[in-house]
């Protein structure tokens, strides 16, 4: 174990949404400074020790923050690959831009899922409508026609449904290279949050199960109420994912279980869905239901410090954790949450409350009655 940072030390985050917010909160209570670097004014901003907002190809503003920091991570997956790989040069940046590189390309995804081993959706690459032809003709109607890079929320997809045009359908999403997926029969979503330290240590948190409304995530519950086995081949992957990335921080793994009998003769399968390498959404129950946040743990894991533990605080078969995103003007009810003796609110300071804006979180810790 290499202690890479020590208190009072700064972390740069490049990003500066919720998630460069609440990571910056959590390196602050272990004494640790962050230094946000976004390419907009945004809520991180707000409560980090210094940022700076210019773009993310601005050589001169990059200097200046790589020479402020003792090492960088990252809030989201979408900063320019070149950025940090520039960056890497003269400063650790955790995780490797190794990473970015399949995570930021849903082909390069697929690719690295295949070569370790983990089972992903049954897909074809898609760079102009007669491939597109060609795609569906191999897997069918309906199925998912998705941007290879920069879709989140849903976004840069499209069902392909019988009678739909398919040169229509594929300017539809710009004209990009794409790539088209078969529908996975899923009867439950679930993701696996874990982290994986510099030294090859891995810790996972309980299986989250993952509640969708208008293809944003609107709900987490925790456990996922999966059968042992799902639960214990879902860690495995994630795992597998991990090592073979060489990762260290945090990162979660979406997955759909199925109902189809898997080659190893479970009762259900399961199927990766996307990486997120960083903090995610699906995780923001440890800060109140887990004895290590997701926060804290990806700021030990990138400093160099041993994991802390990933305990559920409501462990009893009968109790969970309960996770509520608000959502656009779902914000006003934040009176209403702290009149709830059962939840935990917390705002990220957004002023304008856009539809489909995250613009906080509720958790519950939720005993069923009768329980002491
Ligand atoms: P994504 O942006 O890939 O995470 O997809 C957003 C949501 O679309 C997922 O959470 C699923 O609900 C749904 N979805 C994506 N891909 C598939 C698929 N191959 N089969 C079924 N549903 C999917």
């Amino acid at each position: 174990m290499s202690l890479d940072l020590i208190p009072g030390g700064t972390i740069g985050i490049l990003g500066g949404g919720q998630l460069g917010r609440m990571l910056a909160l959590a390196a602050a209570r272990l004494g640790i400074k962050v230094h946000i670097y976004t390419d907009s004014a945004s809520p991180a901003c707000e409560v980090a020790a210094a940022h700076t907002i210019a773009p993310y190809d601005d050589e001169r503003a990059l200097a200046e923050f790589v020479n402020s920091v003792d090492l960088i991570t990252y809030e989201f997956e979408n900063i320019p690959a070149p950025t940090a790989t520039k960056l890497a040069e003269s400063c650790l940046v955790r995780p490797g831009p190794n990473v970015l590189g399949v995570c930021q390309d849903r082909l390069a995804e697929k690719e690295f899922l295949a070569a370790a081993g983990v089972a992903a959706a049954p897909y074809m690459r898609v760079d102009d409508a007669g491939a597109l032809a060609r795609a569906i003709a191999q897997i069918g109607r309906p199925a998912i026609l998705k941007t290879r890079r920069l879709g989140y929320d849903g976004k840069g997809q499209v069902v392909v449904r019988e009678g739909a045009d398919l040169a229509v359908t594929f300017r539809s999403l710009g004209g990009v290279p794409a790539i088209l997926e078969a529908v996975v029969p899923f009867s439950k979503e679930i993701s696996v949050v874990a982290a994986r330290a510099c030294d090859g240590a891995f810790a996972a948190y309980d299986i989250c199960e993952n509640i969708h409304k208008n293809h944003i995530l609107k709900s987490t519950r925790v456990p996922a109420g999966v059968p042992m086995d799902i639960a214990v081949e879902a860690v495995r992957q994630t795992h597998i994912i991990a090592d073979a990335l060489d990762y260290c921080g945090v990162l979660a793994v979406e997955m759909f279980v199925t109902d189809a009998k898997s080659g190893a003769g479970q009762a259900f399968a399961l199927c990766v869905n996307e990486i997120a390498p960083r903090v995610h959404n699906s995780g923001h129950w440890t800060l109140d239901g887990a004895i290590t946040s997701q926060f804290e743990q990806h700021i030990r894991a990138v400093a160099g410090w041993p994991l802390g533990a990933t305990e559920r605080f409501v462990a009893s078969k009968a109790s969970f954790v309960e996770m509520e995103n608000l959502i656009g003007e779902e914000v006003n009810s934040w009176s209403k949450v702290l009149a709830d003796p059962s939840a935990k609110l917390h705002l990220y300071g957004k002023e304008m409350a856009r539809p489909g804006r995250k613009m906080g979180h509720v958790t519950r810790l939720v005993k069923e009655p009768g329980l002491l």
